[in-house]
């Protein structure tokens, strides 16, 4: 059985899928990439979107997992990782047996990486927890960054015949899943954080009446550069804030990161700040920017501000 199954075509699933096809790992008459998705328009908008490709769509995601050998799932939460994979008789566990291999890419907590390796290699299957660094351009274009963690011999058997196709490097942590994760909340803590400090920078200028893009140009510049605020800070100036990565998934992983902080007993204020401003923006109903993309923290720290500026904007 050669099928490929991919579970939840979402921002970064839709992407992931598709390079699946390109690559030539799942699509081919005889190795259908087989897909589920809660919402099914986004699958019919993915087979429509290769009309000469072997693209199957199951109407579970346990079937998904009993036409497959190996199954990748992209969900949103914890808490959609959950509902799909312990759905009553239909969910991705209802497929699992011997010799089933499931591959999370999702960002959750170690707790529940756990509880689905444990579940899947109780029925006799491997499990891979292989959370990514990236957002959706790098998913479409195959450039995300793989952080794996669990079965040793899937990890190898997909290394050059799955998750290349889908991103530029892939590392392995060892057997002891959970590592992945961790690896990924770290890179996410900084990331988000980062954010945070550059949205009070480029408000900082903008209000003490400093040219926000001459800045943005100065800050590439220099060493602290970083794509992300190159990519970001343009938008962010004009308020476009459409999701690549939703607000609401950006603070879901600091706040995983500052909860995993003080298990370790880390010091993590600066960290555990930014944190704090993701969770207000993104419970302020007022201001809405749960689904917007995470540079919309800027509308957070505009709002927050007393500057003459901020409250002209
Ligand atoms: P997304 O587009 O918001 O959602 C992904 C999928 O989750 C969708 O297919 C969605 O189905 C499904 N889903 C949500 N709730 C569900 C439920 N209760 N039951 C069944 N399915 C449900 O998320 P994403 O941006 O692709 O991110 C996926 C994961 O990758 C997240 O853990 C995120 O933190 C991580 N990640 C994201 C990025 C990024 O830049 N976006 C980067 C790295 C890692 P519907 O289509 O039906 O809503």
């Amino acid at each position: 059985m050669s099928a490929i199954g991919f579970i939840g075509i979402g921002i970064m699933g839709e992407g992931m899928a598709a390079r699946l096809i390109t690559e030539g790992i799942a699509g081919s008459e005889d190795k259908p990439l087989v897909i589920w998705n809660r919402s099914s328009e986004k699958c019919t908008a993915l087979v429509e979107k290769f009309p000469d490709k072997n693209l199957v769509v199951k109407g579970t995601p346990r079937e998904v997992v009993e036409a497959c050998a190996v199954t990748y799932s992209m969900l949103s939460t914890p808490e959609a990782s959950k509902a799909v994979f312990e759905m009553e008789d239909d969910g991705v566990l209802a497929g699992v047996s011997e010799g089933k291999s499931i591959v999370d890419c999702a960002t959750l907590a170690e707790v529940d990486m756990k509880r689905m390796n444990d579940a899947v290699v109780a029925k006799g299957g491997r499990f891979l927890e292989a959370p990514v660094s990236g957002s959706k351009a790098p998913a479409a274009t195959g450039a995300l960054i793989f952080l794996c963690a669990g079965s040793k011999d899937l990890f190898k058997e997909i290394e050059n015949n799955g998750l290349n196709a889908m991103g530029k490097a892939s590392h392995y942590f060892g057997n002891e899943v959970g590592r992945g994760t961790r690896a990924k909340l770290v890179v996410n803590s900084l990331m988000g954080t980062m954010l945070a400090a550059f949205g009070e920078a480029l408000a900082l200028s903008e209000s003490v009446g400093l040219d926000p893009n001459k800045m943005i140009e100065i800050i590439g510049q220099g060493a602290i550069q970083s794509p992300v605020y190159a990519l970001k800070g343009p938008k962010m100036i004009v308020k476009d804030h459409a999701p690549n990565f939703p607000l609401k998934h950006a603070h879901k992983d600091m706040a995983l990161a500052s909860e995993m902080a003080a298990r370790a007993k880390v010091e993590f204020s600066v960290m555990d700040r930014a944190e704090e401003l993701f969770r207000s923006a993104r419970e302020d109903t007022e201001l809405n920017v749960g689904d917007e993309d995470f540079s919309a923290i800027f509308e957070k720290i505009h709002k927050e501000s007393d500057s003459e500026f901020s409250r002209q904007r």
